[in-house]
């Protein structure tokens, strides 16, 4: 065994050995995989061993899609067959909803390469002869689902890298996880101590023990899972094909043929989480005992929609477990607070993500960052909110959501309310209609009196449509007051802290008593963060960007702070808070709450206050996302009811009213103002989004990311963020639409909505230069309808920004 590696892998189900693949295949040679027993220990050899490219996220689903096209080249460099059943898979629908939602995935594939279908319920009979579609109103067919040999190809990949140098330890449990000071673990096993440059947690099912090795907690939990494999069936057995897998989401359970039978497995809502107080260490090549009487109710429904499984005989039950994190997308990435120590876990569907995990983590690692955005599997996703008790509620939540359609309005009850902000019984008593994000409660509108709080999920326009369009006119023509907890907040401070800034932000420092916008960029250009800084003083920043992505930055800040302790970064997320005040009678308002001065010659746009509004200590910043006349004005968390008060009393007679996000959402959109992770994110560059003009190319310091975009400056992009007018009915885009041109798909979506006080459906999405230009007309694919689009390059409501700055 080697005692000095550059990398330790901990585990060897498909993950572990997936990832010790991808090292090895970007260059990485001295890479060791340590597994307690044999390889497949854990959740990987009871597996249904079905893939399938289908995920909500467009992400996930491209990387899935990675996943299933790598195996024959894994067969091809081990020489070890996968077992590759390339049969096709059908997502049935039985309700118009759940042919939106596959509608709109099928959407989204076009530009994504992946070749699905919308077939209806004579194709799905011809595909698939022994499925009942009584009810059944259309499917989605993917020609590249199917399913593999999960110890085969476990076995591919481990090969795959030891052919590249990788070296595998079985039999040899790790036992504890020493940090050092430079950096590197200790590896402490059965067989001896490794000193490795970085750990990869792919522990599987001891996820969670290993995570606790390091001293973290990550939040995932096992969960029971049955599957059922028949005898032969003669309706299976006669066909001259394979058949197709088969997803009924009605139904929760999906199917595949095996062998001469059928396998069925079933996502109960009766569903048991495991190990609940961590998974024993002697476990491993045992099932769990069968538990039919819970998916009894699933079965009964299974038999109607396929009717030769009702008179099989069962041959075999699995029930086993496996992890999920609390939204069911892996967790992969370096985990916040420690230091070369990698996280390739929660993998709930190894043979669908395990290549996408193992290919993602090898990037970061190796080179830095991952080749795309991968937020919806970064660890940092979460954050300390995460109890085990949340964690194991929500992972219940998620399983029984399996095969649940997922609306781009929903807001999932459980673990809620969590945090709250004072304001929130406020609210709660005016009938807020309430979101959740990283923990935190946030109003999305406010329900009309005697109406029951709560938005109907859809892929439409829903029944929240009247009221935000009332509370965005409420600010555009008088003043609107909502909160601003939902920004992650950090207070930089130290002799070093604008030098540091000056690294790590792309724009131009404010001077004292202003502020800037910035992007921050990745070493290669990438869109890393999208903030607000504030200059407070000498040596003293308040930096603001998005609430969920808090875990996101104070990894990035934390990685890149000096050693000599001269820059101190607090995140104040939950400390400093407030509200937001908008509109043109957002001025008169904040100067009856204050002696100060407020005057827009006192206190212009892009400027700050240190002041006291009402009986409250309190940073004014003259700026507001909703692009009008408007100021954020921020307090200490206990003193949030105090500065409402005062705020309310200041408002009589001036029309003031809250809104919520779904409102702030809306005036965005006609002041083409772009929100992180939709226009802003990872896969995108400063000069496609427009961003550019904040980056400060010629300042003095080597800021991250500087060479990359300039470079891009000089090469210029493809492709640019473009505002389209969409001629759309009784439904908006939300995001990765495809953008049509002469039957042709030219780019995509990244959100958009209405924008109620211009009464106009918008869209923003990337088009080629060469089709840019103002009036071009193209159509945009919403629910399967093409719909005509205009576009447009000046801002819909006031686009000289008078009102902003006035
Ligand atoms: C019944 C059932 C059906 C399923 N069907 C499918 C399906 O059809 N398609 C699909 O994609 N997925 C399916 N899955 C899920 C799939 O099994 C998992 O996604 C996958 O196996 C996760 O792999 P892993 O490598 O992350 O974890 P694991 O397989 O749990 O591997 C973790 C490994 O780490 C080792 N280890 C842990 N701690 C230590 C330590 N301290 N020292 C050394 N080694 C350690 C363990 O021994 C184990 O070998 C199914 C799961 C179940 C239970």
């Amino acid at each position: 065994m080697k005692t000095h590696v550059e990398v330790a892998v901990i585990g060897g189900g498909v993950v572990g050995c997936s990832v010790l693949y991808h090292l090895t295949k970007l260059g990485c040679r001295d890479v060791v995989l340590i597994e307690r027993s044999e390889l497949t220990s854990g959740s990987t050899w009871h597996a249904a061993g079905g893939f399938h490219t289908l995920n909500a996220d467009t992400n996930m689903a491209a990387l899935q899609g990675y996943t299933i096209r790598l195996y024959k080249e894994l067969e091809e460099i081990s020489g070890q067959s996968c077992g590759l059943h390339h049969v096709g898979g059908l997502t049935l629908a039985t309700t118009p909803e759940r042919l939106d939602y596959l509608v709109s995935e099928r959407a989204k594939h076009r530009y994504m390469g992946l070749d699905t279908e919308i077939v209806g319920p004579d194709e799905i009979r011809k595909l698939s002869p022994i499925i009942n579609t009584d009810g059944v109103i259309g499917a989605l067919y993917d020609p590249l689902d199917g399913h593999l040999d999960p110890s085969g190809t476990t076995h591919a990949y481990a090969r795959a890298a030891r052919l590249q140098g990788a070296e595998i330890y079985l039999r040899n449990k790790v036992l504890e996880l020493i940090p050092q000071t430079d950096g590197s673990w200790e590896v402490v096993t059965e067989q001896g101590t490794i000193r490795a440059e970085h750990v990869v947690n792919a522990a599987g099912l001891w996820a969670r023990e290993v995570g606790a090795m390091a001293g973290v907690f990550l939040p995932l939990h096992p969960m029971e899972h049955q599957y059922l494999v028949t005898e032969d069936i003669p309706e299976v057995y006669e066909r001259a094909h394979e058949l197709p897998h088969a997803m009924d989401p009605t139904g929760e359970s999906y199917l595949r043929q095996e062998g001469r039978g059928l396998v069925i497995g079933i996502y109960e809502q009766a569903c048991d989480p495991w190990a609940v107080d961590g998974t024993p260490w002697d476990f491993g090549h045992e099932l769990l005992p069968d538990k039919l009487d819970r998916i009894a109710e699933p079965l009964e429904y299974a038999f109607m929609r396929y009717p030769c499984l009702a008179t099989a005989g069962i041959k075999r039950v699995i029930n086993g477990p496996f992890t999920f994190a609390p939204d069911g997308n892996p967790l992969v990435g370096p985990v916040p607070g420690l230091r070369n120590f990698w996280s390739a876990c929660g993998v709930m569907a190894g043979f669908s993500q395990g290549g996408g995990v193992g290919l993602t983590l090898a990037e970061w690692l190796v080179e830095g960052e991952p080749s795309r955005d991968v937020f919806a599997m970064d660890v940092a996703r979460f954050g300390s909110y995460c109890t085990r008790v949340y964690t194991r509620e929500k992972v219940r939540e998620n399983y029984q959501r399996r095969f649940a359609v997922s609306y781009p309005n929903e807001e999932l009850p459980v673990g809620r309310p969590l945090n709250t902000t004072p304001a929130y019984p406020i609210w709660r008593d005016q009938n807020a209609v309430f979101g959740q994000g990283f923990g935190l409660e946030h109003v999305n509108y406010f329900a009309p009196e005697g109406q029951e709080p709560f938005e109907v999920p859809s892929f439409r326009r829903s029944n929240a449509f009247d009221t935000v369009g009332e509370e965005c006119r409420a600010v555009r023509t008088a003043v609107g007051i909502n909160e601003i907890h939902n920004f992650g907040k950090y207070l930089v401070s130290g002799p070093g802290a604008q030098a540091w800034l000056d690294r790590v932000m792309a724009g131009r420092l404010p001077k004292t008593g202003r502020i800037s916008l910035s992007p921050m960029l990745s070493p290669k250009g990438k869109l890393i963060g999208d903030f607000t800084i504030s200059k407070l003083g000498e040596g003293r920043f308040q930096v603001t960007a998005s609430y969920a992505a808090q875990a996101y930055h104070m990894r990035w800040f934390e990685q890149h702070l000096p050693a000599d302790g001269s820059v101190r970064i607090e995140n104040v997320s939950l400390n400093r808070i407030g509200f937001q005040i908008a509109g043109p009678n957002s001025r008169e308002l904040l100067s009856r709450a204050t002696r100060a001065d407020v005057s827009n010659s006192a206190l212009p746009f892009m400027s700050l206050a240190e002041i006291e509004v009402g009986i409250c200590d309190a940073l004014v910043q003259r700026v507001t996302y909703t692009g009008d006349l408007g100021y954020e004005i921020y307090v200490p968390a206990a003193q949030q009811q105090a500065l409402y008060e005062a705020l309310i009393a200041a408002g009589e007679g001036l029309g003031l009213r809250p809104f919520g996000m779904r409102a702030m959402m809306s005036l965005r959109l006609e002041k083409s103002f772009g929100s992180w992770m939709n226009e802003f994110k990872p896969d995108y560059t400063p000069l496609e989004t427009g961003l550019d003009r904040f980056i400060s190319y010629n300042k003095d310091a080597d800021f991250i990311g500087k060479a990359a975009a300039l470079a891009e400056k000089a090469s210029g992009t493809a492709r640019r963020l473009c505002s389209f007018v969409v001629e759309a009915s009784d439904a908006d885009v939300w995001g990765y639409e495809p953008i049509w041109k002469d039957d042709t798909v030219v780019g995509f979506v990244t959100s958009g909505g209405f924008a109620h006080f211009v009464g106009k459906s918008v869209a923003f999405g990337f088009l080629p230069n060469e089709l840019i230009s103002e009036g071009q007309t193209v159509e945009i694919e919403i629910l399967g309808a093409r719909c005509p689009a205009r576009l447009y390059s000046q801002p819909l409501f006031d686009p000289k920004a008078e009102r902003m700055r006035g």
